[in-house]
C-alpha cells in the first residue's frame, strides 16, 4: 500500500508513529493509500528546520525571491494536469473542476509574483526638521497553514505563496482526507529554486495541530476548515500568543428578487449548489425565493437536476462526482431523509440514485419550504442538497440573512439596480455576487466570510493575505551634527 509522507527539509520523511489515516479514491471506495499521521517530534523536527531556513530566506534579495516565484508559477501550469489528476483521484471532483481549483490557485501565486510592488515601504522626507520617517514590511520568521478537504490545492495556495514571497519559511499541515497534490507542491517549490526547508509538508490531524498551536517558533497560523475547529484554532493559537486567521463553515444565501429571469437563476442555482457535489465553501445552499418567484424557480430547478450526470470525476461526461468519505455521504443523505418531518418538501430526492461498485456517490436533492429551526436550513450539509426558502418580501430575505450565524457569501438575482446596489450595502456578508452566485474574489483582492465564518480580524491572500505575513517597521531617522547636538527633555514636537 502506497504511504503518503512528510516533506521536511526538501526529504521525503517517513513517520515513526504507527498512526496512519486511509486516503480513499471516493468514485470506486477503495483506499489506494495511507497518510502517515505527524508525531509531535515530527512537528518540532520540521519547525526546526523551517527555523534555520528562514535565517537565509528572509534575506535573499526581492530579486531572487521574485525569479523564484515565477519559476514556481510556471512550474504548476505545466503540470497543472498532473495536479488535477491527483486531485480528482484523492478528492472526488471531476476533472475540469479539478482544473479550475488549480487554476484559482495559480491566481494567488501570480499575485505573490508582484511581491517586489507589495512589499514597498513609504517615505516622508522632512517629516519634521532634518528627520525623514519611513516604513517597512518585515516577514514574521516561521508561519503555518493548515487546510481543509474540498479544495486541496487552491486553499493551501492563498496561504503559502504570499507567506513565502513574504520572506517567511512555511509548514503546511494539509487535509488528512487528500494529502497528495502539496507532496506535487513540494516537489515544484523544490525545482524553481526554493532553499530546502524553506517550505515543509507535514501530514497529520489534531495532534499535529495542536503542536502546530501551541510551538513558540511558530508566528502566526491561517486555518481553513469547519467552523467549530476554526473557533478552537483562533482561541488556542491567539491565547499562545499568535497571530490567526481561521476561516471557517458557510451556509450561503441565494435571493432571487421577483423581477429576476428565473432561467438565468435557475442554471446559477443549479451550477452553485450541486458544482463540486456541494463541497464548496460558496456552495449556495438557500435560495431564498422572493414573491412570485418561488413556484416557476423550483419547477426551473428540478427541471435541470433531471439532466445532471452524476458519475467518476475521471469521466469526461460527469458534471457531478462522488462525496469525500462514505460517513460524510450518509451523514448528507439523513439531512433529505429527516427533512418531511420537519415540515420541508423533498421535491427531488438524490438518494433514489444507484450507482455501480462502492463509490461515495448522491445524486443532487432539492427541498422545498425550508425555514429556520430545521437541520437542513440550521446546519452546513456540505453536500449537493438545495434547500428553498420561500419568503414574501425583500426585508424578509433580509432578515434571514441577518439572522444566520455564518457570513461568508451571499448573492441576489435581479434585474433592478437599485435593489442590487442596497442588497451590496445592506447585507450581512463578506463576498457578495450581484447574479453571480459564487463570488470568490479574485487574487488581488482578499477572501473571507463574516461572522461564524471567519475568526480574527484579516482575510486571506490578496493585500491581507501580504499583511498578515508581514509586520510593519516605520523608522524616524535625523543624520545632525554633533556640533549642534543639545539636551531637550521635551516631548519631540514636529516642527
Ligand atoms: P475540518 O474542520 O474537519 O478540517 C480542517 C482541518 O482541521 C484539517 O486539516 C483537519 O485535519 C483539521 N482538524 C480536523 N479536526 C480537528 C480537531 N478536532 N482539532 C484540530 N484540527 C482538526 O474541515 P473539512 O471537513 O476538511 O473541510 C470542510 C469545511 O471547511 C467546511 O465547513 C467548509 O465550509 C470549510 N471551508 C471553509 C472555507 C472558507 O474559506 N471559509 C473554505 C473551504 C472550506
Amino acid at each position: 500500500m502506497k504511504q503518503i509522507n512528510h516533506i521536511i527539509g526538501g526529504e521525503e520523511v517517513v513517520t515513526t508513529s504507527a498512526r496512519t489515516s486511509p486516503v480513499f479514491d471516493p468514485a470506486t471506495g477503495e483506499v489506494t493509500a495511507q497518510v502517515g499521521l505527524a508525531t509531535v517530534d515530527e512537528v518540532d523536527h520540521a519547525v526546526g528546520v523551517a527555523v534555520a531556513a528562514s535565517e537565509e530566506w528572509m534575506s535573499t534579495s526581492i530579486a531572487r525571491r521574485t525569479g523564484i516565484m515565477y519559476a514556481f508559477r510556471d512550474l504548476v501550469v505545466k503540470h497543472k494536469n498532473d495536479i488535477a489528476a491527483v486531485l480528482t483521484a484523492e478528492h472526488g471532483k471531476v476533472l475540469s473542476d479539478s482544473l479550475g481549483e488549480v487554476q484559482r490557485g495559480i491566481e494567488n501565486i501570480e499575485y505573490a509574483c508582484g511581491l517586489a510592488e507589495h512589499l514597498k515601504g513609504s517615505f516622508s522626507q522632512e517629516a519634521s526638521t532634518d528627520i525623514d520617517v519611513y516604513s517597512t514590511r518585515q516577514p514574521l520568521g516561521v508561519v503555518a497553514g493548515i487546510t481543509p478537504f474540498n479544495f486541496p490545492a487552491m486553499v493551501p495556495m492563498w496561504m503559502y505563496p504570499n507567506a513565502l514571497a513574504a520572506g517567511n519559511a512555511f509548514i503546511l499541515k494539509p487535509s488528512e482526507k487528500d494529502p497528495s497534490v502539496n507532496t506535487i507542491a513540494a516537489e515544484l517549490l523544490d525545482k524553481a529554486g526554493l532553499p530546502a526547508g524553506v517550505f515543509n509538508v507535514v501530514q497529520g490531524d489534531k495532534v499535529a495541530v495542536d503542536r502546530i498551536l501551541e510551538h513558540p517558533d511558530i508566528a502566526a497560523v491561517s486555518f481553513v476548515g469547519s467552523t467549530p475547529i476554526a473557533r478552537y484554532v483562533y482561541a488556542t493559537g491567539t491565547s499562545a500568543g499568535k497571530r490567526v486567521q481561521a476561516l471557517g463553515g458557510a451556509k450561503n444565501h441565494m435571493v432571487v428578487l421577483p423581477d429576476a429571469d428565473i432561467g438565468l437563476a435557475a442554471d446559477a442555482a443549479v451550477s452553485a449548489a450541486y458544482g463540486s457535489a456541494g463541497e464548496r465553501c460558496m456552495a449556495i445552499a438557500v435560495v431564498v425565493a422572493v414573491g412570485s418567484s418561488a413556484e416557476p424557480l423550483v419547477d426551473a430547478i428540478k427541471e435541470r437536476i433531471s439532466g445532471l450526470v452524476v458519475g467518476s470525476g475521471t469521466d469526461p461526461a460527469s458534471e457531478m462526482g462522488p462525496l469525500i468519505t462514505e460517513q460524510h455521504r450518509d451523514r448528507v443523505a439523513s439531512f433529505v431523509e429527516n427533512a418531511p418531518r420537519e415540515g420541508a418538501t423533498v421535491v427531488v430526492d438524490g438518494r433514489s440514485g444507484t450507482f455501480d461498485g462502492d463509490g461515495f456517490f448522491i445524486e443532487p436533492s432539492l427541498l422545498d419550504h425550508v425555514a429556520p429551526g430545521m437541520a437542513c436550513y440550521d446546519d452546513e450539509i456540505f453536500g449537493p442538497v438545495l434547500g428553498v426558502t420561500r419568503v414574501a418580501t425583500y426585508d424578509e430575505a433580509m432578515k434571514l440573512i441577518s439572522d444566520n450565524p455564518y457570513g461568508n457569501g451571499t448573492a441576489i438575482f435581479t434585474r433592478d439596480g437599485g435593489a442590487a446596489r442596497r442588497f451590496q450595502i445592506d447585507v450581512d456578508a463578506g463576498m457578495v455576487g450581484i447574479n453571480v452566485p459564487v463570488p470568490v474574489p479574485v487574487g488581488y483582492y482578499s477572501f473571507g466570510g463574516w461572522g461564524d465564518s471567519l475568526f480574527g480580524n484579516s482575510h486571506a491572500y490578496g493585500p491581507e493575505g501580504i499583511d498578515f505575513y508581514t509586520r510593519a517597521k516605520v523608522i524616524t531617522s535625523r543624520w545632525p551634527d554633533p556640533a549642534s547636538s543639545t539636551i531637550d527633555l521635551g516631548f519631540p514636537q514636529n516642527i
